[in-house]
């Protein structure tokens, strides 16, 4: 399946410096800056501040792409005047684009209303209101902003280091990082939180893994609708497998920023997230996915 000929998701904030939007680059300097100015001044963590002047710029709403951002709100279906699009970023747009299809379905069978998050493009490193980002970090979920953070490195480690090429493996990835935004929207991140505040390191780490193996059963219920709607290739499924056992633990992890990323802890084994992304891809049920309750 070519999911880069998916309909273009307009949640996406390219920060890569291939000539849409370049906030990033411009918050990166002056930012900085300021922030350790702040921080001198007034003791605050660089870090907060500086995610605090990411969350305060765009507008309150982070829920959604800040006008100006991504080449759809120029020309709607049409050709950029800017770069082109490169094949990343186009795959990309079109997995967010299909898993807000999906969950936007799914939340309405709930009679809830599914508000996309906005996916991060990086180079290298930019600001997340969890912190830095870096491409050692792998890809996350930032619960504050609600921003999905993906170094375009990432999909070359997936295929190369990793040894899980593949569109389908790159857009479970995507559907991963999504299922975090879900829980999220559902409330099990507070919930979560709440928690793993009355737990040891140990405890958080152990119910951090539910909390990640629950995201790849999500992925899986993505996946359950593009199997649904013939959208993938013989392979493809195995494709997610192997991606899931991939990033088994802390694989991805070489680095990590205190304790507000989910990524930053353990992710479960690969046969862990194999069965979990699995449940989801062949039921599709959320009701599947109650990885707190299960033994
Ligand atoms: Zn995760």
């Amino acid at each position: 399946m070519r999911w880069g000929d998916f309909r273009q998701s307009d949640n996406i904030e390219d920060r890569t410096g291939g000539g849409f939007g370049g906030g990033g680059i411009r918050l990166g300097l002056g930012g900085i800056i300021i922030a350790i100015i702040a921080s001198v001044l007034f003791g605050v963590n660089p870090l907060e501040f500086l995610g605090m002047m990411e969350g305060a710029s765009p507008g309150p709403a982070p829920s959604t792409a800040p006008p100006g951002y991504g080449p759809q709100t120029s020309s709607p279906g049409g050709a950029s005047t800017a770069q082109p699009m490169s094949e990343e970023r186009r795959l990309v747009g079109g997995v967010l684009g299909d898993t807000e299809d999906v969950w936007t379905a799914v939340f309405r069978t709930m009679n809830r209303t599914y508000t996309a998050p906005t996916l991060v493009l990086f180079n290298g490193i930019t600001q997340s209101a969890c912190g830095r980002a870096t491409a050692a970090v792998g890809p996350f979920y930032c619960p504050g902003d609600r921003k999905l953070y993906l170094d375009t490195a990432f999909f070359r480690d997936l295929a190369q280091r990793f040894g899980a090429p593949g569109e389908f493996a790159q857009g479970y990835v995507i559907a991963h990082e999504v299922g975090h935004h879900v829980q999220n929207l559902l409330g099990t991140m507070d919930q979560f939180d709440a928690q793993s505040q009355r737990l040891d390191a140990r405890g958080r780490n152990a119910l951090s893994v539910r909390l990640e193996l629950q995201a790849d059963c999500y992925a899986g219920v993505w996946g359950f609708y593009a199997k649904k709607r013939n959208l993938l290739d013989p392979g493809d499924a195995e494709q997610g497998l192997t991606a899931a056992a991939a990033v088994g633990d802390d694989r991805l992890q070489k680095q990590t920023q205190g304790t507000v990323v989910p990524e930053s802890f353990t992710h479960g084994s690969s046969s862990q997230r194999m069965t979990w992304f699995k449940r989801g891809f062949d039921t599709g049920d959320l009701a599947n996915c109650d990885t707190f309750n299960a033994r």
